[in-house]
């Protein structure tokens, strides 16, 4: 409530405000005493341990006009989440959007609490972040990825589309793109069939017959796409909870492609690009970057398009680099990523910095482009199995395949074999490490960036904890890591330190 009444009406303000006072203490009272009524029989991992734990909300500009991002997150130990979501000035717009939200919080607090309280060990979270992409018209796609962790164990991978005109304002979805005509859809259809026919991992991720169904002609089968310049994207569904790591997999079409079923204001004009290799990230569209939003078709961007930008940065050395011999290994897991890892491996070039990336076997399948660049720019790559199970929980000979699974494809796509391996938080067994793998390497300073997701946070981490000899663990697959990497990488060299990969750090 702001101040501006500024004339002597007190009276009557006061008499309203007293109002609303007692109202709001009234509903308090209510709601806490609801709380703990619902808890008494069942001892609810939320009431409990509501009070430490504050939910925390943001609301931040992004830099697309008119859309504002809001963070939520909530560090209740066995109720965590991070969410991230646009805001616009359309209220509708938002409603739908907050009401995603809404019930993807209250399916994954209801799947907590159906969790017996014993065997709540292991850390659940639920994690909503998205990407946005813009039209040429400026219109924007907005791709929420809902990953839901239970007792470490993903239950949870989906992606929810939402779009908006940016200059009426209106939401569009996917009949409001394509020509209302009865053939429409069928050749939607044969075009995105057409295309996972024609890429190995899409047709594998996608696995023929459950491919078959999910690219039904009908409009909620492609109701989750995205426009950005040049492609069209639509999401599918993983598919068997087995594979849910593996996320939704995603069918990129050149717009020119889909130019005669298109209503003109979403066509594009120009030749169409080429549609690249199955990974699609050939595509030299010249996007800007953006901050807290991936982009998948920026990979040879920033892979070629940025120039050398060392020179800028080799001023005179520091009292500790001329003297010290301070060293620490840079970790980056759960990549490959086309958009971030590429962007860490610029930052970590300007910094003439070697670090080694653990990878999951999944995702190096997937990005294989990402993949090779890492390996091109000379880091030590690491196994960091197939699919982030916990390795401890699973008989050995499953465990084993995890791992050489994971091997065999990074030496396929990179033509060599990892040479550490990291298991998933950190989880072995005894067996397992007598086993025939590669060495073993965990961290000890854990930068927590999965949790903040805020890249100026990462940098007060290393702050707290890095020391001569320390192997920081980050991931790569978040933007925010991307983005807080170079203030990161700025102080620890100011600190005298020198970056090498853990196999040189534990030589
Ligand atoms: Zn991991």
């Amino acid at each position: 409530m702001k101040k501006t009444f500024r004339n002597r009406r007190f009276k009557l303000i006061d008499v309203l405000l007293t109002t609303i006072i007692v109202f709001l203490a009234m509903t308090a009272i209510v709601l806490i005493f609801t709380k703990g009524s619902s808890g008494s029989h069942l001892k609810s991992a939320i009431s409990q341990s509501s009070d430490k734990d504050a939910v925390v909300v943001d609301k931040s500009d992004s830099k697309y006009e008119g859309i504002k991002i809001i963070t939520e997150t909530s560090n209740d130990p066995l109720g965590k989440y991070a969410i991230q979501y646009p805001q616009s000035k359309n209220e509708e717009f938002n409603n739908h959007v907050s009401t995603y939200i809404h019930q993807a919080k209250k399916n994954y607090l209801q799947a907590i609490r159906n969790v017996e309280i014993e065997n709540n060990k292991r850390k659940s979270e639920l994690n909503i972040s998205y990407e946005t992409h813009v039209d040429k018209k400026g219109n924007y796609s907005f791709v929420l990825m809902n990953n839901e962790y239970l007792q470490g164990q993903k239950r949870l991978s989906e992606i929810e589309s939402f779009h908006l005109n940016s200059k009426s304002g209106e939401q569009l979805d996917i009949q409001t793109v394509f020509k209302e005509d009865t053939t429409t859809l069928q050749k939607i259809t044969d075009r995105v069939r057409e295309k996972i026919q024609h890429s190995e991992k899409l047709s594998e991720g996608l696995i023929l017959d459950k491919m078959q169904i999910r690219t039904e002609p009908e409009w909620k089968n492609f109701e989750n796409f995205a426009i950005s310049e040049k492609f069209m994207f639509f999401y599918f569904e993983s598919g068997s909870l087995k594979d849910v790591k593996a996320g939704p997999q995603i069918a990129m079409i050149p717009i020119g492609d889909m130019n005669d079923l298109l209503k003109p204001e979403y066509q594009v004009v120009s030749a169409s690009p080429t549609s690249g290799d199955e990974d699609n990230q050939s595509d030299t569209s010249k996007k800007e970057d953006s901050t807290g939003e991936k982009d998948l078709e920026s990979e040879a961007d920033n892979v070629n398009g940025k120039e050398e930008q060392e020179s800028g940065n080799e001023k005179s050395p520091t009292q500790a680099e001329k003297t010290g011999e301070k060293k620490i290994a840079l970790t980056f897991d759960d990549g490959p990523d086309p958009k971030s890892t590429i962007q860490i491996l610029e930052t970590l070039k300007k910094y003439n910095a070697k670090a080694t990336f653990f990878m999951l076997g999944s995702r190096v399948e997937y990005y294989q482009d990402a993949a090779k660049a890492v390996k091109a720019s000379g880091h030590e790559i690491g196994n960091h199995s197939w699919n982030h199970p916990d390795l401890s929980k699973m008989p050995l000979a499953k465990a084993l395949e995890e791992i050489n699974r994971t091997t065999d494809i990074i030496q396929k796509v990179t033509g060599e074999k990892p040479t550490v391996f990291r298991p998933p938080y950190g989880a072995y067994t005894d067996q397992l490490s007598k086993q025939r793998i590669p060495p073993i390497v965990l961290w000890n300073v854990d930068t927590l960036d999965w949790k903040y997701r805020d890249s100026t946070k990462l940098l007060e981490e290393v702050k707290k904890s890095t020391k001569d000899g320390s192997t920081i663990l980050m991931h790569d697959i978040h933007q925010s890591t991307a983005d807080g990497l170079d203030n990161v990488m700025a102080y620890l060299k100011s600190q005298g330190y020198k970056f090498v990969t853990v196999s040189e750090l534990h030589k």
